[in-house]
């Protein structure tokens, strides 16, 4: 055996797959090119798509799409298409390609999937518009037209024969359309940590939303007042999610990766900082090697504020590819920060934790 070479671990296989979407774009609105485009921008500036596996991105199959959405809201979304775009709801937008183009988001969180489960990838990140957490078994919604990380999850589960998945989904608003389409399910552990109030999008996601029939249990929703920040996030880190993870022994970990709960983002009020999230996702990925051989796969939802964002999917990326480095321009949170301990001891009844 070679010491010199054992003394090193060997590098991470860290897939990426982008998909900025340039075609998916609505004048002022928030959720546009520009997002992808950023992140783009800082991947090149720091020179990390050299140390990624870089994978094209690819549209789902029908059969991926149909695993998770009703056939009528798949023809809603690409008649409107058809017909040159519009607006889907208030929030929701669709161009004359953005139904290609949200089926490739589908497609590529499908894709990952099969690298990462099959040991072609350790780990990896897709960067991919539109985002999907808001999009529900029947309807769009929130800037959504359909959840990638849900078709992801039955990608894991009906290919490859995965009993259990769990999907972790830190965006600053309630992944309502993942809540809904596992709601039933508990072969699906679904964590939404989101800041929470009739006055704030899309208000749903309270604690005593926790699954109904077999899946009551196996949704853990985290509905946090404002202005928590990188100490509340890692207590409930340590408090909730690693032991509801350990009692479930997922397969595969995916998270719902949304950047909108830095404290400087434009449509939330949470307080993380760039420096919490790479916190969190060093958390993650510890967390998925010693639960299921290090699978764990982010997929992109919201962040609004550019170098948040593009920072945000940077420092995750170091934490996939372990390496002990974080950016942050922006700087910490000076406010003071909202405790948790409250709530937590509410949500330890409700789900039993011990
Ligand atoms: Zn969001």
């Amino acid at each position: 055996m070679n010491l010199q070479l054992a003394a090193f671990p060997k590098p991470m296989t860290t897939l990426f797959i982008y998909s900025p979407a340039e075609g998916h774009t609505f004048p002022h609105h928030p959720e546009n090119p520009s997002r992808g485009l950023a992140i783009q921008t800082v991947f090149e500036r720091e020179g990390l798509f050299a140390d990624l596996l870089v994978l094209p991105p690819t549209a789902a199959t029908d059969a991926q799409l149909l695993r998770t959405h009703h056939a009528h809201l798949v023809e809603v979304v690409h008649g409107v298409s058809r017909r040159g775009g519009g607006r889907l709801d208030a929030d929701t937008y669709a161009t004359a390609e953005s139904y290609d183009l949200a089926r490739i988001a589908v497609g590529s969180a499908c894709s990952a999937v099969d690298y990462i489960v099959t040991g072609q990838a350790d780990n990896g990140f897709v960067v991919a518009r539109p985002p999907g957490h808001h999009a529900e078994y029947k309807s769009v919604g929130g800037f959504c037209l359909f959840n990638n990380v849900a078709a992801a999850a039955r990608q894991a589960q009906r290919v490859h024969k995965l009993q259990r998945v769990m999907i972790l989904d830190f965006d600053v608003h309630h992944g309502n359309g993942t809540q809904d389409i596992f709601y039933h399910d508990n072969t699906v552990l679904f964590i939404s940590l989101h800041q929470y109030g009739h006055y704030f999008y899309p208000g749903t996601g309270a604690a005593n939303e926790i699954g109904r029939d077999k899946g009551a249990g196996f949704n853990l929703n985290v509905p946090l007042p404002p202005q928590v920040g990188n100490a509340g996030y890692d207590f409930i880190f340590r408090d909730l999610i690693l032991p509801r993870a350990r009692a479930f022994q997922p397969e595969l970990i995916l998270i719902s990766a949304g950047y909108d709960a830095h404290w400087a983002d434009p449509l939330a009020s949470a307080a993380l900082s760039l420096r919490g999230y790479a916190t969190l996702s060093q958390q993650l990925v510890e967390m998925a090697d010693e639960l299921c051989n290090g699978r764990i796969l982010f997929v992109l939802e919201g962040g609004y504020l550019l170098d948040a964002l593009a920072y945000g999917v940077l420092n995750s990326t170091y934490a996939l590819l372990k390496r002990d480095t974080m950016k942050d321009p922006l700087g910490e949170f000076e406010e003071s920060e909202t405790d948790v301990q409250p709530l937590l001891a509410t949500l330890h009844k409700l789900h039993l934790i011990k």
